[in-house]
C-alpha cells in the first residue's frame, strides 16, 4: 500500500488552494462540499471561479504566510516553481499537501469519489492511473443506486435505537443484514421510509428471539464463475453453511463467505455421499438451528437438479426459502461451444432430456425425440450414449445427423467431440471424455464450425 486511505473531517477548518484556474476550481468545490473554509490564492482567477460563496479570495502570488492556520493545502497552478515551493513549505510545517498531477510532490492524493453521502466510496490508483480509477468508479456508479444515500441516512437515524434494542453484537449484525437485504431496505429505496421504520421497529420488538434460519437454493451455473447471477453471489456471501455437490466448480465454492462451513454432499453417478433424503433432512435441521443455509447446485436447481424435492421438505416444515435460478448446462454449454440451440434453418424447438436410462433401458418417448427440425440435449447421457444414438436412428433420424459431446463446458477443461449419431459412440470410446458431459443432437451442431469462439487454455 503506497498511501493510507482515510476520510478527513475538514468542517469549518481552513483549507488552502493555490491556483485560479479550472482545476483549482474543481478542488475548491469538493472542499466546499465537505464543509471546509476555503481560501484561494492566485494572482488572477478565472471568471467562473470568482465570487463563489464560502471562498475567501486572495488575489496575490503565493507567499509562505498564506499557509498560516491551514490544515490542508492543494497546489493547482501550472507554475512548477510555485508548486515546488508550496510542497516544500507545507511539508516543513507538516501540513498535508497535494500538488495536482505530481505525486512526487504530494503527501496526500485525492481519490475519485462515488458520493452517496453519508456513504462514500473512494477510488485511487495511487497516482498510477487516475483514468482506471475513474473507470472503476463509473462501473460502481451504475451498481449503487442513488437511493443508497437515503438508505445510509436511514440506518444512521436508527442505529442507536437498534443498538439499545439488541445488545448482542453478532445478533445485531444479522438483524442489520436482514434489514439491508430485505423488504425494509427495498421500502427505503422506494421512498417509503415511514413504513420501513415501522417495520424495523416491529422486527426489533421480536429481535431478541434467536434468528430464524432460512435456506437459499441457488443455481451455480455450469462452471465458469462469471456465469453466476448477482443474487447468487450476494447469498453466497451471506450464508453461514454451504452444502454443495460435485457439479459446483471449485472456484465457485471458493467464492462463498470465507468463514462459512462448507459441506460436500457429493452425488456422482451411483455414488451419493449423502442420499437425497438425508440432504433434505439436513437442510431442515440446520435451518431450524437458525442457520442461513446455502444449497448450491450446478446449473439451474429446477432442471434435473432435484431442487423441487428439497424445497418440498422445507415447505412442509415451514422453513423460509428462496430459489435462485442458474444458467443450466444446456444453455451455458451451447453458448461456449458455439452451438445455437435453435436456428431458423435447423431447429424450431429444443428439448432437454435426461439420458440417465433406468437399467440401460428406454422409457423415453423416442418417436417424439426422433422428429426432424429440432435440437435434443441429453443431460447425464455419457453412460447411455450408445443406446441413445441407436434408438434415435432406429426411430427415424438419419444416421448422419450431427451430434456433439461437450466435456466440462464453460470451464478451462472444456473439450468438444463432434460427429454424427453413427460416429459419436466410437469417438467417445477412444477419447474417454471426463464428466460432466452433455450431448447435443441436431443440425445446429454444424454451426459450430463458424461460431466457435471460446478457446480454453488447456484444450490442446
Ligand atoms: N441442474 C443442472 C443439471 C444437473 S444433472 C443444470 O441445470 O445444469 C447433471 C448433468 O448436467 C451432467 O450429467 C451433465 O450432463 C450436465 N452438466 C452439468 N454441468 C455441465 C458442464 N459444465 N458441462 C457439460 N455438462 C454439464
Amino acid at each position: 500500500m503506497d498511501f493510507l486511505p482515510i476520510f478527513m473531517n475538514v468542517k469549518d477548518r481552513l483549507c488552502l488552494i493555490i491556483g485560479g484556474g479550472e482545476v483549482a476550481q474543481r478542488k475548491a468545490s469538493v472542499l466546499l462540499d465537505a464543509g471546509a473554509m476555503v481560501k484561494a490564492v492566485a494572482p488572477e482567477f478565472l471568471e467562473e471561479f470568482s465570487g463563489l460563496a464560502g471562498i475567501e479570495y486572495v488575489v496575490q502570488r503565493f507567499q509562505p504566510n498564506h499557509l498560516d492556520g491551514a490544515i490542508l493545502v492543494i497546489a493547482a497552478t501550472d507554475d512548477h516553481v510555485v508548486n515546488h515551493e508550496v510542497s516544500k513549505l507545507a511539508r516543513a510545517r507538516n501540513i498535508p499537501v497535494n500538488v495536482v498531477d505530481n505525486p512526487d510532490l504530494c503527501t496526500f492524493i485525492m481519490p475519485s469519489i462515488l458520493d452517496r453521502s453519508p456513504l462514500m466510496v473512494a477510488f485511487s490508483s495511487g497516482g498510477a492511473s487516475p483514468v482506471l480509477a475513474r473507470m472503476l468508479r463509473g462501473k460502481l456508479e451504475t451498481m449503487i443506486p442513488q437511493g443508497y444515500s437515503r438508505l445510509t441516512a436511514f440506518c444512521a437515524r436508527l442505529r442507536n435505537t437498534v443498538r439499545t434494542g439488541i445488545t448482542e453484537p453478532a445478533i445485531r449484525r444479522i438483524f442489520w443484514e436482514n434489514v439491508l437485504e430485505g423488504t425494509i431496505a427495498e421500502k427505503v429505496l422506494a421512498g417509503d421510509e415511514a413504513d420501513a421504520e415501522a417495520m424495523l421497529l416491529d422486527q426489533l420488538k421480536k429481535g431478541n428471539k434467536p434468528p430464524s434460519g432460512e435456506v437459499y437454493l441457488v443455481g451455480a451455473g455450469p462452471g465458469d464463475p462469471d456465469l453466476l447471477t448477482f443474487r447468487a453471489l450476494r447469498l453466497m456471501q451471506k450464508a453461514d453453511i454451504v452444502l454443495f455437490d460435485n457439479l459446483v466448480s471449485k472456484p465457485i465454492v471458493e467464492m462463498t463467505r470465507r468463514d462459512a462451513t462448507r459441506i460436500y454432499v457429493g452425488k456422482q453417478r451411483n455414488n451419493h455421499t449423502l442420499p437425497q433424503e438425508e440432504i433434505n433432512v439436513l437442510l431442515v435441521r440446520l435451518a431450524q438451528e437458525g442457520k442461513r443455509v446455502l444449497r448450491l447446485k450446478g446449473g439451474d436447481p429446477f432442471i434435473f437438479g432435484r431442487g423441487g424435492e428439497e424445497i418440498e421438505t422445507l415447505a412442509a416444515h415451514g422453513i423460509p426459502f428462496q430459489i435462485v435460478p442458474g444458467i443450466t448446462a444446456a444453455s451455458g454449454v451451447a453458448s461456449y461451444a458455439g452451438i445455437p440451440l435453435t436456428h431458423r434453418d435447423y431447429a424450431q424447438s429444443c428439448t432437454f432430456v435426461t439420458g440417465h436410462l433406468k437399467n440401460g433401458t428406454t422409457n423415453l418417448d423416442w418417436e417424439r425425440l426422433a422428429r426432424p427440425n429440432q435440437t435434443i440435449v441429453f443431460y447425464m447421457g455419457l453412460h447411455g450414449l450408445e443406446t441413445i444414438c441407436a434408438q434415435l436412428v432406429s426411430h427415424g433420424l438419419p444416421a448422419g445427423t450431427p451430434a456433439a459431446l461437450v466435456q466440462q463446458g464453460t470451464t478451462q477443461d472444456q473439450r468438444i467431440y463432434t460427429g454424427t449419431l453413427a460416429t459419436l459412440p466410437e469417438i467417445v470410446q477412444t477419447e474417454k471424455p471426463r464428466p460432466p458431459t452433455l450431448i447435443i443432437v441436431g443440425g445446429v451442431v454444424t454451426l459450430r464450425e463458424k461460431l466457435n469462439w471460446f478457446h480454453p487454455e488447456k484444450s490442446e
